[in-house]
């Protein structure tokens, strides 16, 4: 831990951690929404506390757990591809570690509760916006199966909180809000990358075998080979994030190293967004001028990505280490290729391996592109004719069985830009039944809602919202 303990914004050397409180904010805090299932099954409380003074000062940083340190993690990055020095956590305060019921940890976090050591030029505080989506889309996530970090509540204020609005170069007051979230561990390639940059040698093995010690059970934190087997298992298990967030047709919008966590969980949710059709050309955040986050270069940014963290791990390898390793991170494409084609097949119902099903996926992919209506493509009808011939080919399979699998793994909802602005309009005005309503819809994703039905969330995006933006601007 940093031996500083002040606020103010500095560079920071030798630590990983500086204590750092939560600025309360000035106005009224209000609980916008709250997730039973991770008070329940994560943090082993019954959700009437969230209707205590104490839920809500606790998780808008207005008072913290008597004799608990709150803490800013350090952590530097790459970012849009260059080394982008110290960064840290900005606008989070690590608020405590929760060991619960089950004996699992969780570490528990405060976003937009005000400046660390590691503010930069910001203001420490997260908008309304921003956060609404955030709690939405990380128990979304999770709702998907998709590794990712939780959302414990949401609480807004009437702080005023200025934004810069890039696209237009407006200036907009709006409120500042709190999402409390819950990961098994925050830590990130940045938090490495930052320690081997420095020459921080002893502290990066430390951390190393910290988080080995803590989240990777199967590696033996005495084997000389620990920081190989790590970074094989980085490398496998980003490729199957990325490969899932494919699956759903999720961009996260800000893949900087800062933002892709050593435990390869979703973390971050900034200006993410659901691709409308398949389209790799898919950016959904408008800051991004070179499109470098665009959709289809996801795959290929986590490559970049593991890179960056294989070159923080090499001061710690000795030279048949850094051979393996750089032979690890050549399997990575084939781990993310099959991952791939494993969910493409499960979402089109087909069965065993069967010669030509990488072409049935690719060809379907490539004609929803092409023409935005696939069924008006003059190919679509040989399409439709090779997969029905396929389909037959399923041992043991029926109709009936398939379309069972398929709802499973097709979701009905997922939560575009439209759905979640819709909600974030209402929240403005202290009405948060949408934000509510979409958090019930999304926990089952792949079954109808009459509600859901009626706001046409299964529905392409209304014209209304066609012109709807987001930046990194939150
Ligand atoms: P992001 O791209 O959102 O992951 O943020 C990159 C870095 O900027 C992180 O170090 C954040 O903590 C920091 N940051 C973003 N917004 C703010 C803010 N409003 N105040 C202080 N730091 C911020
Ligand atoms: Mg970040
Ligand atoms: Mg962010």
């Amino acid at each position: 831990v940093d031996p500083v303990q002040e606020n103010y914004v500095r560079k920071v050397k030798n630590c990983i951690f500086s204590i750092a409180f939560p600025t309360p904010f000035k106005s009224r805090v209000l609980l916008a929404a709250v997730s039973k299932e991770v008070l329940e099954d994560i943090l082993d409380l019954d959700v009437s506390v969230s209707e205590t003074d104490d839920f809500i000062q606790l998780v808008s940083g207005g008072k913290i757990v008597s004799g608990s340190v709150p803490l800013a993690h350090r952590y530097g990055g790459h970012q849009f591809g260059m080394w982008a020095d110290q960064l840290g956590d900005g606008r989070a305060h690590l608020i405590g570690t929760y060991t619960n019921r089950q004996g699992e940890k969780w570490e528990l976090q405060l976003k937009g509760s005000g400046k660390t050591p590691y503010s930069r030029n910001g203001d420490g505080r997260a908008v309304l916006r921003s956060s609404v989506r955030e709690f939405l889309c990380s128990e979304a996530m999770h709702y998907l199966g998709i590794p990712t970090s939780r959302a414990v509540s949401l609480v807004v204020s009437d702080d005023e909180v200025w934004r810069d609005q890039f696209y237009n170069g407006n200036i907009t007051k709006e409120r500042g809000a709190v999402v409390l979230r819950a990961a098994k561990s925050w830590f990130r390639i940045g938090s490495l990358e930052i320690l081997a940059h420095y020459g921080e040698l002893d502290l990066l093995r430390t951390l190393l075998d910290f988080i080995i010690q803590e989240h990777f059970p199967s590696i033996d934190v005495k084997e000389p080979n620990r920081y190989v087997d790590f970074f094989s298992t980085v490398v496998f298990e980003t490729a199957q994030l990325i490969a899932l967030w494919m699956s759903v047709g999720f961009a996260h919008g800000v893949c900087n190293t800062d933002n892709f966590s050593l435990l390869s969980i979703t973390i971050d949710y900034g200006p993410f967004g659901f691709m409308e059709a398949y389209n790799p050309d898919f950016v959904p955040n408008t800051s991004d001028d070179e499109r470098r986050y665009k959709i289809g270069n996801q795959a290929s940014i986590g490559m970049f990505n593991l890179d960056k963290l294989l070159q923080a791990l090499n001061p710690l390898l000795d030279l048949g280490q850094k051979q393996i390793a750089a032979q690890i991170l050549h399997q990575y494409p084939a781990h993310y290729y099959a991952r791939f084609r494993k969910l493409f097949k499960a979402k089109l119902g087909l069965l065993g391996e069967k010669e030509g099903d990488d072409e049935l996926i690719a060809f379907l992919l490539h004609q929803f592109w092409a023409l935005k209506t696939i069924s008006k493509h003059e190919l679509f009808p040989t399409w439709v004719s090779k997969y029905i011939l396929r389909l037959k080919s399923n041992m043991n399979d029926s109709d009936s069985e398939r379309r069972k699998r398929m709802i499973t793994v097709n979701p009905r909802y997922v939560l575009k830009n439209w759905m979640a602005e819709s909600a974030v309009q209402k929240a403005e005005r202290n009405d948060f039944s949408e934000v509510r309503l979409l958090h019930q819809v999304l926990r089952r994703p792949f079954q109808k809602h009459f509600a859901a039905e009626k706001a046409g969330y299964a529905l392409p995006t209304p014209s209304w919202a066609k012109d709807l933006r987001v930046s990194c601007s939150s």
